[in-house]
């Protein structure tokens, strides 16, 4: 007799699922790049009011919800650029790689980077080609271009600036990815919003070119709400693909609500940044602390045991993400959220026990 497991494919018998860490009563959670501010009140008051007009009974028409168009205003995408949206980029990132998954065909990043490419990629059968970063996780140009140059990747990805490292590569060397791709690239922009620099104002003017974001980062994680913009030749594909009630209308309606309240992202997106530079430099203080250069809303370092720093925090009920293990270039690091000026305190706090 045949049993569901002869039937379910190997390789994702052999897969472990994203753990996604439960949290204790009041920890701080440091570990998902997630914003620590919430709506205020009286916005959020006003969101409910909305939510309870949202016609629900009703399946969502992405076509003519109107968000691309406020995407489009609030991000200045360039109006030559179609807008895909997506159940969080994590979909589009699926979406794209079903879009390219012919036979033999390669998809390329950069690594350590987002594990959801090489997880994509697996899934849809995609030979995956991981280019390592150098040791102080800038871009090596040369073997990537040699990487791409070799395999002929149909879709690169690039996240910019990377995760989880917190750089932001030098343009000029995307640019030249960008230049010698045969095939589609991705730049992945989730932490765009944090970052000085980004190719959306090039969305739509190059065929292989797309433009990734996420409303999760800058306070929405809970929408799931990513959009990816790029040219015709690209994004009208991918929508035959796209599931057709992938959004749904609470989320739509109160991405709306969130975009017309954008100051007030900015606002909080501007404390974020204050608080990476004051992080960057406090962690810099201790001598057992390697900090990486972050153009992101975390910071990554290295210290000599980060599963013992990893443990000290989290008995404080301080959850970070513990990057050591996941790649040998990310070799006793660990990585912060950038929290709100308080929570940062206590990070301090702990760290600065932990070595004192
Ligand atoms: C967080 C993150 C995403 C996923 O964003 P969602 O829109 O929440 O799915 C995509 N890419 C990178 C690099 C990220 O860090």
């Amino acid at each position: 007799m045949m049993s569901v497991s002869d039937i379910i494919r190997t390789d994702i018998q052999q897969m472990t699922a994203y753990a996604v860490a439960a949290l204790p009563p009041g920890a701080i959670k440091l570990d998902a790049m997630e914003m620590p501010y919430r709506l205020p009140e009286a916005f959020r008051q006003a969101l409910a009011a909305k939510l309870a007009d949202a016609p629900i009974n009703y399946y969502p028409n992405v076509a003519t919800c109107g968000l691309q168009e406020t995407l489009r205003d609030t991000f200045q995408i360039p109006s030559c650029a179609r807008i895909a949206l997506g159940n969080g980029s994590d979909e589009l990132i699926q979406m794209i790689s079903l879009l390219v998954a012919k036979p033999d065909a390669a998809v390329l990043a950069l690594e350590p980077s987002f594990v959801m490419y090489k997880h994509n990629a697996a899934l849809f059968g995609l030979n995956y080609v991981g280019v390592p970063l150098n040791e102080d996780f800038t871009l090596n140009l040369p073997s990537t271009l040699a990487a791409i140059e070799q395999h002929q990747p149909a879709l690169i990805f690039v996240s910019y600036p990377n995760n989880p490292t917190g750089i932001a590569f030098e343009r000029k060397q995307v640019e030249a990815i960008i230049e010698a791709a045969p095939g589609v690239v991705v730049i992945d922009e989730a932490y765009g919003s944090f970052s000085r620099d980004s190719f959306l104002p090039l969305a739509g003017s190059m065929e292989k070119l797309v433009v990734m974001r996420t409303l999760s980062k800058i306070g929405f994680a809970g929408l799931r709400i990513g959009y990816a913009a790029g040219h015709p030749s690209v994004i009208d594909e991918l929508a035959k693909i796209l599931p057709p009630y992938n959004m749904n209308q609470l989320s739509l309606a109160t991405a709306h609500f969130a975009l017309q309240h954008y100051d007030w992202v900015l606002e909080h997106v501007d404390i974020l940044k204050q608080q990476r530079v004051r992080m960057q430099q406090e962690l810099a203080k201790f001598d057992d602390v390697e900090v990486f250069d972050s153009e992101a809303n975390f910071i990554t370092v290295r210290v000599p045991d980060a599963d013992a720093l990893f443990t000290a925090l989290k008995e404080q009920g301080i959850l970070i993400k513990k990057l050591h293990g996941g790649h040998p270039l990310l070799n006793q690091c660990l990585r912060f959220t950038i929290g709100t000026p308080e929570q940062n305190n206590r990070v301090l706090e702990v760290v600065n026990a932990f070595f004192g």
